[in-house]
């Protein structure tokens, strides 16, 4: 999909010039659910009085037509309190009259381009929330995690007119044609590959049909319930092997997660009967979903009592790997390591790094040294 620059002018108050360097990608949605508050009618907006008088500016509006541009990557907008000077921002429309799944590939796939093209790792792409604590964007807010998925693992966008070019993300991977997600009762076909990642064009419905076996699939009802129940949870084909259930996942469980939100976040079953099935695997006797045993499930399945209060410094080998493109700061973060300056002081020297001074380069020498 082209993105349409309509740039505010310059002599826009509401555009600083601020040269920025773009660290991260703050997700917006607009909030204006009524008809016709679409990208245009925001890229109309934001070079009108209001905006001004308001000082609000952002970089890109996407809904399910197109995606419009307001402000170059590299220039300040007011957008995010304190996340104006890293980020570029970007409005999901919400209008009623929108496909909001379509809306959010299409920004799904633009914030794929910014990250390839400003070298920005999925941990930098955030929510407004994330900045302010302001509840936005409302929506995605609720499915956090999985349009993240869908950033990471989006490969064209629907309804093209062009040959899409290959994406254009390191972290792309070939869309999976089974999950192991379950269908959750009332869910529709589309719904559910958005959630599990899967690209729900109908192209790819097609291919997928195809694969599973549908013929002529032009998205009735009954094909779509079809495949469905052949994509989702322990329903694949015959003639392919069953998805291979995971029982124990090498992701920790974050400090307060509970099991089920746990269970899917590593796109294990967390139904009930999975969880009794689980806990029977794993020793616990006369599963009933306690809290407690619930607890110790999710101890047994991560492979580690969550939240240990002090962890030793980090090791060499001993750590996860490093994401493709994942700053060092970012990384301790993620495995919950001391991320500050005086902490990795200490770890370069540990490491044979000398006068550390936090530069790039000894940032990624360090990063390597770190992680497994
Ligand atoms: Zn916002």
């Amino acid at each position: 999909m082209q993105i349409k620059q309509d740039l505010l002018p310059t002599s826009a108050s509401n555009r600083p010039g601020n040269k920025i360097t773009p660290t991260y990608i703050t997700v917006h949605e607009t909030a204006n659910t009524r008809n016709g508050a679409n990208a245009e009618t925001h890229a109309r907006y934001i070079k009108g009085a209001d905006a001004r008088n308001r000082q609000v500016s952002w970089h890109y509006t996407t809904d399910d037509k197109e995606i419009i541009q307001h402000l170059p990557d590299n220039e300040r907008g007011w957008h995010a309190g304190s996340g104006n000077g890293s980020s570029i921002g970007i409005e999901l429309c919400v209008n009623s009259d929108g496909d909001f799944q379509k809306t959010k590939r299409h920004a799904a796939n633009l914030i794929q381009r910014l990250m390839k093209k400003h070298n920005i790792p999925l941990s930098r792409v955030v929510t407004h929330k994330h900045w302010t604590g302001k509840n936005c964007p409302a929506r995605l807010l609720n499915e956090w995690d999985s349009f993240k998925q869908l950033v990471s693992g989006v490969t064209s966008v629907p309804n093209e007119t062009k040959p899409a070019t290959p994406a254009p993300t390191p972290a792309s991977k070939p869309q999976p044609t089974t999950s192991n997600t379950a269908a959750k009762s009332g869910e529709g076909i589309v719904d559910y590959l958005n959630r599990v990642g899967i690209d729900s064009s109908m192209n790819n419905r097609k291919k997928l049909a195809d694969q599973h076996g549908i013929k002529n699939y032009t998205g009735t009802a009954q094909q779509n319930t079809d495949l469905l129940n052949k994509i989702a949870s322990g329903k694949a084909p015959a003639t392919k092997p069953a998805p291979k259930k995971a029982t124990t996942s090498s992701t920790p469980a974050k400090s307060g997660e509970g099991l089920v939100d746990y269970l899917n976040r590593v796109k294990i079953n967390s139904s009930f009967g999975n969880r009794e099935k689980l806990a029977a695997e794993h020793g616990i006797k006369g599963y009933k979903g306690t809290a407690s045993q619930n607890t110790e499930l999710l101890n047994k399945i991560s492979g580690s009592s969550p939240k240990p209060t002090s962890k030793p410094a980090a090791k060499k080998s001993s750590n996860p790997k490093a994401k493709s493109g994942e700053g060092l700061v970012d990384y301790l973060k993620r495995i919950k390591v001391d991320s500050s300056f005086g902490n990795r002081q200490k770890l370069a020297s540990q490491h044979g790094i000398r006068d550390y001074k936090g530069t790039a380069k000894q940032n990624s020498d360090l990063l390597n040294k770190i992680s497994g």
